[in-house]
């Protein structure tokens, strides 16, 4: 086995410190476990590292185009089809071929791989007679404290991070890399018997409340009852196939409910084998589209990650969550980070590389469709029936951010205009004619029409420094 520590890699971006950490810990963990049966390279690049081997090798499809074209370049290397999906590349054009004109919507493709695989099925019928139990699913937050669940699994860290967290200071001290984010204990699994262990932890203690607090937030609980296994998963330490097995099997012994079960395997066979294979299909022009002509830069608060200046309590709260750890849950990504960047017209691919180095999980596959396509509406509609900007009153509904927020989620102008709220309207007046044929949108739009200082909200929002 050969294993490439690429010092250049950490040189190329400014990185979350504490993905950096996670990453080269996995690796040289994985590096130990295999002893003698590995060859571990430290070097500069990968060709350098590559020019001390002289024998054929194989390797895995990498994830991302650049890699893949890379490893497809090379002289006695033989590509394998990529791992760590529930479904294969060919599987999902032969499904994409069979929607003809349809669109590609995520929701057939799910109840897909449900049959193909049997995961959740009765037969040919999906277990407990329903595909999708989303409707009972999305409940608001319960109160503070109301959510007794035992915290995510933590790994103890251990002479291998020591050993990686002194490298990473010192690379630091000599200016070759430069991180952002805060250090921290690792959070994360970095082996497989770590990455077991978080998943039984999950499926025992708090995948049962999963399903109905899915999409809610709460400002002293970051990680509710999601799994917290994505870092996990794209680092190949977990595969998603034995993590829905392991939720189904729970759910057939009676130990959580069909609506948990069921809206954890979709976000892990449907929504991430998805944006996988989306990332390949719709190719590489993708992720420089642009459909809003939105060309804001970030501001240099959010790019630094400075959340103590950020006085709008939901966005100081989830970006002190990326300062602090590299992580938020699904809601706080699309709804409160990607909805002001989208509200704001901020440049997609700007954002999308800040999402990709900013995450303990970020790829650029998963930016793909998560960023460019769902969360900025870049791509004009290819993949959302309308673009996910919201006002304070759906921050409001989901969370308990606006109790304690110095902005009314009410208001739209004033000093207490939220920005959210303010930031929504305004997103609708610059892209009213943009998105004049979106008939989800149409009443939002006849309303923008109604309100009579529409200008001055406007006028307000982009003049606005820091919310
Ligand atoms: C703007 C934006 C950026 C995102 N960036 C990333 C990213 O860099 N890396 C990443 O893995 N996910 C990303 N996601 C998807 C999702 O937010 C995370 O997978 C999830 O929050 C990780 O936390 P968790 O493991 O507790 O997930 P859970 O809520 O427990 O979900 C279970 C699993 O499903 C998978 N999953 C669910 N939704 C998605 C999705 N939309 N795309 C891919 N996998 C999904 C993950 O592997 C996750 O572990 C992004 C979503 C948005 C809207």
């Amino acid at each position: 086995m050969l294993l490439i520590e690429s010092k250049a890699v950490l040189r190329r971006r400014r990185f979350h410190r504490q993905k950096a950490h996670l990453v080269l810990s996995a690796l040289r963990h994985r590096a130990a476990e295999l002893g003698e049966q590995a060859l571990f390279v430290q070097a500069d690049t990968y060709s350098e590292a590559l020019a001390q081997v002289d024998e054929p090798l194989t390797v895995c499809g990498p994830t991302s185009r650049a890699a893949a074209e890379f490893v497809q370049g090379l002289d006695e290397v033989t590509v394998l089809p990529s791992r760590g999906f529930a479904t294969s590349r060919d599987h999902f054009e032969e499904w994409a071929d069979g929607r003809g004109k349809s669109s590609l919507l995520m929701e057939s493709f799910y109840r897909n791989v449900r049959s193909v695989t049997g995961t959740l099925m009765d037969g040919n019928q999906p277990a407990g007679g329903q595909w999708n139990l989303d409707k009972e699913n999305r409940e608001p937050p319960p109160s503070a404290g109301e959510l007794t669940l035992p915290a995510p699994y933590r790994p103890k860290e251990d002479g291998i991070d020591a050993e990686v967290r002194a490298d990473l200071d010192a690379a630091e001290r000599r200016g070759e890399v430069s991180f952002v984010g805060r250090d921290g204990p690792r959070q994360f699994p970095a082996t497989r018997a770590e990455a077991r262990r978080a998943l039984k932890h999950f499926i025992t203690h708090r995948l049962p409340a999963f399903g109905p607090y899915e999409d809610a937030m709460l400002a002293g609980n970051p990680t509710m009852s999601h799994s917290t296994l994505s870092a996990a998963m794209n680092l190949g330490l977990l595969d998603p196939m034995e993590c829905a097995h392991a939720a189904e099997t729970a759910w057939r012994k009676g130990r959580v409910p069909l609506r948990s079960a069921e809206g954890y395997i979709r976000q892990l066979i449907g929504w991430r084998d998805y944006m996988w294979h989306t990332y390949w299909h719709f190719g590489p022009k993708y992720r420089r589209r642009n459909a809003l002509r939105a060309r804001r830069r970030l501001p240099d608060w959010f790019a630094a990650l400075d959340a103590d200046s950020v006085h709008a309590h939901c966005l100081s709260s989830v970006l002190r969550d990326v300062r602090d750890r590299g992580w938020t849950h699904h809601i706080p990504r699309l709804m409160i980070l990607g909805n002001y960047g989208l509200q704001r017209g901020w440049n997609p691919a700007e954002l999308s590389d800040w999402f990709h180095r900013c995450f303990v999980d970020g790829y650029e596959w998963v930016m793909a469709a998560n960023v460019i396509g769902m969360s900025q509406y870049a791509d004009g509609g290819a993949i959302t029936t309308k673009p996910y900007a919201a006002g304070g009153a759906y921050i409001n509904r989901m969370s308990d951010f606006c109790h304690d927020c110095v902005y009314r989620p009410t208001a739209r102008s004033g000093d207490d205009a939220c920005p959210y709220t303010a930031g929504y309207w305004w997103f609708l007046a610059r892209n009213e004619e943009r998105l004049a044929g979106n008939w989800r949108l149409a009443p939002q739009l006849r309303n923008l029409r109604r309100i009579q200082d529409l200008d001055k909200v406007v006028a307000r929002e982009h003049s606005r420094h820091r919310p």
